[in-house]
């Protein structure tokens, strides 16, 4: 049957990780059991300590380069800590000064498109956002410097710095130490959501300045964000911020009343499987063997069957979760629709953009890693389909 004819239930809207890879983490939940459990210098199990276990906040400090008081370890999600610093900020105010909400009509400056999660957690506070245009090496910083130094509303801007979600931009140098030394209110936090700081692709591993040194104007500016739900299981892992001393400290205290001590067991558990940041680099060396020929897969199809044209181009992603698509003059709302009728369920037209409004309706996000590779033959046959039926080529 040709795949025009075909009716198929394939879900690539999601990043989630593919049953192969929760395999990778499996061996971890036997490292901690109840004749073990004791044999450490700390006891893990009561309520003693908040913000993280010492073992696995040395991995991340070596990752993320900071010192371990520059680490807070909380739930398991990142979503959460980042729902939490936002509302926190809103409703308490950042180190003794006043809360977000009485300033006005708090905005945020947002690189899109972007990650809808955090979109959704301003509309859910009733932040203002103003997109600002996502360039290969990060936003548009004359653009951003400009709305920040004019407008004390602006309280916050969103980074995904390293393999962006959706478009797998880098952020360079330049558009780090801009973001970190930019003028703006003095409550104005960055978001640097580093959802994918060891989720390579390729055998380079790229890696980003240091926002976290770049403190000698603002010290306070920015909250780093990362977890282990691509690392090892989402829901099931360990998530953290990395900040100034200062913010950390100010998290501790604002969470105390919410999370006293958080499951130091499954930390534990982490900090042995995982050991230390070349432990981490191993681990995602074989995330990268199961998802990688994911990526090639789609590239290969979207080269053959579509190729070198004006009107659509993608990604090659050098890592993280997803391939971009991008019609120059429109149509992607089409595209998506077509694939839904099918039944190939992508990521909704418009919702990598703030209020799930791409102006443009350019951009359509693909998430490789959950299907199988036969699973994604048919789903790129598809989309080719799709994409060429929009565009009239034969
Ligand atoms: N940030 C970004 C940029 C993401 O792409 C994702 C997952 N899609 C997350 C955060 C989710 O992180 P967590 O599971 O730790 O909440």
């Amino acid at each position: 049957m040709s795949v025009e004819m075909m009716n198929v239930n394939l879900n690539m809207e999601r990043g989630w990780p593919c049953k192969e890879q929760l395999n990778l983490s499996l061996p971890m939940l036997d490292l901690v059991r109840s004749d073990t459990v004791l044999e450490y210098e700390t006891d893990y199990r009561g309520y003693a300590g908040t913000g993280g276990i010492t073992p696995l906040k040395n991995i991340f400090s070596e990752i993320l380069d900071v010192s371990n008081e520059q680490i807070y370890l909380g739930s398991t999600m990142s979503t959460t800590i980042m729902y939490d610093v936002v509302a926190k900020a809103m409703f308490l105010g950042l180190d003794g000064e006043k809360p977000w909400k009485e300033s006005g009509n708090v905005k945020f400056i947002c690189p899109s498109p972007g990650y809808e999660k955090h979109f959704k957690i301003c509309e859910t506070f009733g932040i203002e956002m103003i997109p600002v245009k996502m360039n290969d090496d990060g936003p548009d910083m004359d653009i951003v410097e400009e709305l920040v130094k004019n407008d004390t509303c602006i309280k916050g801007m969103w980074c995904v710095p390293l393999y962006s979600n959706p478009t797998g931009a880098i952020y360079s140098d330049e558009v780090v130490h801009r973001i970190a030394s930019m003028e703006a209110t003095s409550d104005f936090r960055v978001f640097w959501d580093n959802a994918y700081m060891v989720h390579h692709l390729t055998d380079e591993e790229v890696t980003i300045s240091n926002i976290l040194k770049d403190t000698s104007v603002h010290p306070n500016r920015v909250f780093e964000f990362f977890s282990t739900s691509k690392i090892t299981f989402p829901g099931g892992g360990v998530a953290g911020c990395a900040s100034s001393i200062e913010n950390i400290k100010w998290l501790e205290k604002t969470s105390l009343l919410q999370l006293k001590t958080g499951d130091k067991i499954n930390q534990l558990r982490h900090a042995l499987f995982l050991k230390n940041k070349q432990g981490v680099l191993e681990h995602m060396a074989k995330h990268r063997t199961i998802i990688k020929p994911k990526f090639d897969l789609i590239d290969d199809m979207l080269t053959n069957r579509i190729g070198y044209n004006d009107n659509v181009k993608w990604n090659n992603p050098k890592g993280g979760y997803f391939i971009n698509l991008e019609f120059a003059s429109g149509g992607a709302k089409s595209v998506y629709e077509y694939c839904k009728e099918r039944g190939l369920r992508i990521t909704p037209a418009g919702s990598t953009f703030p209020y799930g409004i791409d102006p443009e309706d350019k951009f359509l996000r693909l998430a490789p890693t959950y299907l199988s590779l036969d699973e994604l033959e048919v789903a790129s046959a598809i989309l080719c389909e799709a994409i060429v039926n929009e565009l009239g080529l034969e």
